[in-house]
């Protein structure tokens, strides 16, 4: 493991995961083979948004982890963490800040929508935490000097963010502590809602890893369908159900039949659904069983996640040494 390049990712743990990430994590799963693998979950992050509904963060925490092995990462093979285990972030966060212009932070294009949207819902989270998110962000990837990080396009900018930080870095310090970290693009074909609208955790439409057979089949009959189709007898429009959509996800070697059932007016909604939800619940079943393994058995995830911060505090240990003598603090 040591021999290869080193590669960072994590999720904010505000709740139980769901299909969407399920297709993250796979994708982080075959990075595991290329790269030295660290997989975090953020709770510092998850605060910056959360900071007065911390009831279950902890829980949230352990289950994200749950999540992420059950969804396909194998603990002996990459290094799962918990943010705040590893100290050396913040010190790296709070080292970073001196030199970081604060126009940097507030022109961050996810910073103002994302005031604004929690302002709609009537919360102010504009705090000195939250406009430093970026910062503690580009400090999580840089403490592991990692070639490249898994991005989305709409992630770009905060890996320029860290590309500018560590320039400035090297500048003002006159080292090479940093590589720029690339973005490695996922490629990963986007789950919609069940709603068909962006799957969001605001719009209450997406179906959790952790859900049973009976939730799955709950959420799968509230899911939106073709709305001018009254009887079975009705020529459908798959273009614009989103059942139709996940069949295409979950169900794919149907997906041509109901398509062509659908337009002909011969298959009925609730058989398509019902269809839909034997497929998801296949797919979910192994995961239910890791689920189940984890636990029933919690030293064993105490385990996994202690070896995760001790791998993770060696690498944050030697680049905080080097940051240190760099400016000679
Ligand atoms: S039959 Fe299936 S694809 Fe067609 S509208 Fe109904 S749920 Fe959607």
């Amino acid at each position: 493991m040591t021999e290869k390049q080193r590669m960072l990712s994590g999720m904010r743990p505000t709740g139980r995961l769901h299909l969407g990430h399920q297709r993250v994590i796979a994708k982080w799963a075959e990075l595991s083979d290329l790269y030295e693998c660290y997989f975090f979950t953020a709770d510092w992050h998850a605060i910056t948004t959360q900071f007065d509904d911390t009831g279950s963060l902890r829980e949230n925490k352990r289950q994200v982890v749950i999540d992420y092995i059950s969804a396909g990462l194998d603990p002996t093979k990459v290094h799962i963490f918990h943010q705040s285990d590893v100290k050396e972030h913040a010190e790296l966060h709070l080292l970073f800040s001196m030199i970081t212009p604060l126009s940097w932070l507030e022109r961050v294009p996810t910073y103002k929508g994302q005031l604004a949207a929690f302002k709609e819902k009537g919360k102010d989270i504009a705090t000195y935490g939250f406009l430093g998110y970026p910062l503690l962000m580009a400090s999580d990837i840089l403490m592991y000097r990692p070639v490249g990080v898994p991005v989305g396009t709409d992630q770009m900018p905060h890996v320029e963010f860290c590309r500018e930080l560590v320039r400035r870095f090297h500048h003002l310090y006159e080292c090479e502590i940093f590589p720029e970290p690339a973005p490695i693009f996922s490629n990963i074909e986007i789950l919609p809602g069940l709603d068909n609208r962006k799957m969001s955790k605001s719009y209450d439409n997406f179906i959790n890893l952790s859900a049973t057979s009976a939730e799955v089949k709950e959420k799968v009959w509230q899911m939106v369908t073709d709305p001018s189709r009254i009887r079975k007898t009705d020529p459908g429009h798959p273009d614009i159900c989103a059942v139709y959509a996940y069949q295409g996800f979950f169900n794919k070697e149907e997906q041509a039949e109901i398509c062509q059932n659908c337009r002909a007016g011969s298959i009925g909604c609730g058989e398509c659904k019902k269809r839909l939800t034997e497929k998801i619940n296949a797919f979910l079943d192994p995961m239910r069983e890791k689920r189940a393994q984890l636990e029933a058995d919690p030293a064993l995830l105490d385990d996994i996640i202690a070896t995760g911060n001790a791998a993770a505090r060696r690498v944050a240990c030697e680049t905080m040494e080097l940051v240190r003598d760099a400016i000679r603090i």
